[in-house]
């Protein structure tokens, strides 16, 4: 899913790295970039240009803030463009049950789309939290749809209303729906029949059903694999019937990823679910700002980003970066220091954000280590805490005694503060003296 985009747009944003900031030159090449693999992902050229002008007006009017390099500013407007595109509010992808069941849902889509499966799917979806589900054999001209549903129907243990004796679509959905009824089904998904094209027989039948049960939710199912051609056929079935939103099948076999990207903004009904896999459980619910994450193989950065924007004050940030550099750190900035980090959350699910991290296995980081610290720090007086080096034995031994901890840890945490400082001078040597440190990244 999606690997080529992934690797196309890590290469851009790799590229930007490099800068100091975003400017008009430097966003002209990245976007470029971006379009030409937007475009080799087989994503709408529409779609494509108008994410390519909204990711520029965007990066260029951004108030980039210091404490974020330019890639990671960019990475974080390419994706929330991607979320956009690929139908930005959750609420509206959900399936909206029916104060009054049945809820009934009518798949629609071409033959081999993936419509039968998808139903036995989409039933399992919903009995794994308690309801109960009919299906409904309604694809009558394919014989062995109905053999195939209710194997399905076997394997997940819900109901199928077949009827082998007629041909009548809207009978049979007609009929389904009074035993749903007398059954007490809180859903009901009625397989419709496909066919290889659209025709005009296909969508009469389609309407007369819709007409017939009056359903919640229409749902188009379309073979991500077809790419383009399946935001067409959606396009053409969804001004007929009016779908309610769309669920992707075959996105496995589906490296470019073009249908997903662009049948929300093409169809302007929202993509509620893929299939990715052959077997029942390959089946999620779709989540615009997750895909997007996993489009960008580095998804966790972003709520990285997100939380720093929250927690940080970019003027705090930089005063505090600046009395540094200019007079050295001492422990009321290592406290300050401290409590930004704390505003973005415990050290642990920070670390968790970072890509590459998580994947490393469990990790051994310590809020504890950081309170300890915090302690020992408050235990010093204002004084003390701007001039380290006043602090003699008998200041230490007080300052254990208030904080509960030894005059070793004191030792230790002077000794760190030192090189930090010695660090940053050289640093500063190293860059010369112009430099602002501040806001380098
Ligand atoms: P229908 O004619 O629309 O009812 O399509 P079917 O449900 O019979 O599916 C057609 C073929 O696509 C079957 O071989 C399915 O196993 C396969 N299929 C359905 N969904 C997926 C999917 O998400 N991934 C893959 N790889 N195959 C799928």
């Amino acid at each position: 899913m999606f690997n080529t985009l992934n690797e196309k747009l890590t290469a851009v944003f790799k590229g930007m790295r490099k800068q100091i900031r975003i400017s008009e030159e430097n966003i002209q090449d990245a976007l470029k970039q971006v379009r030409i693999a937007l475009l080799e992902a087989d994503v709408n050229f529409k779609v494509v240009k108008r994410f390519i002008e909204n990711v520029r007006e965007k990066a260029l009017g951004e108030a980039v803030l210091k404490s974020l390099t330019p890639d990671q500013v960019f990475i974080k407007i390419v994706h929330d463009e991607l979320v956009n595109v690929l139908g930005g509010d959750d609420a509206a992808a959900k399936i909206n049950l029916n104060s009054k069941p049945p809820t009934i849902i009518m798949m629609a889509g071409l033959q081999g789309a993936g419509k039968t499966t998808t139903s036995g799917k989409l039933a399992r979806f919903f009995m794994k939290s308690g309801k109960s589900v009919l299906l409904v054999a309604a694809d009558v001209y394919r014989p062995a749809a109905i053999d195939q549903l209710e194997i399905l129907g076997r394997q997940i243990k819900a109901d199928v209303y077949t009827d082998r004796s007629t041909k009548d679509v809207v009978k049979i959905a007609s009929d389904a729906l009074a035993y749903a009824k007398k059954t007490a089904k809180d859903l009901m998904i009625i397989d419709t029949a496909g066919r290889l094209h659209i025709d005009e027989t296909l969508m009469d039948e389609l309407v007369r059903t819709k007409d017939a049960v009056n359903p919640d939710e229409i749902l188009f199912v379309a073979d991500a694999m077809t790419g383009q051609d399946a935001v067409t056929v959606a396009k053409t079935f969804n001004d007929k019937l009016n779908a309610t939103g769309i669920i992707l099948t075959k996105m496995d076999g589906d490296a470019r990823g073009g249908a997903a990207l662009s049948i929300k903004e093409v169809t302007g009904k929202p993509l509620k679910f893929i299939a990715i896999g052959e077997k029942l459980e390959d089946f999620e619910q779709f989540y615009p700002d997750r895909m997007a994450s996993r489009i960008l193989g580095m998804g966790d950065i972003v709520s990285l980003v997100e939380r720093a924007q929250d927690a940080i004050d970019p003027d705090e940030a930089d005063d505090l970066a600046s009395k540094i550099q200019k007079k050295g750190m001492d422990f009321e900035d290592m406290l300050k220091q401290f409590k930004m980090i704390k505003r973005m959350g415990s050290l642990e699910s920070i670390m968790r954000l970072i890509p590459g991290l998580s994947a490393a296995g469990p990790m051994n980081v310590d809020d504890r280590q950081i309170k300890r610290i915090e302690a020992i720090i408050q235990s010093m007086t204002p004084h003390e805490r701007k001039n380290a080096k006043i602090l003699n034995s008998s200041r230490k031994k007080r300052i254990a005694r208030g904080s509960g901890s030894s005059v070793n840890e004191i030792n230790k945490l002077c000794t760190q503060l030192e090189q930090m400082n010695k660090m940053m001078k050289r640093m500063k040597q190293k860059l010369g003296s112009g430099k602002d440190l501040s806001k380098m990244n």
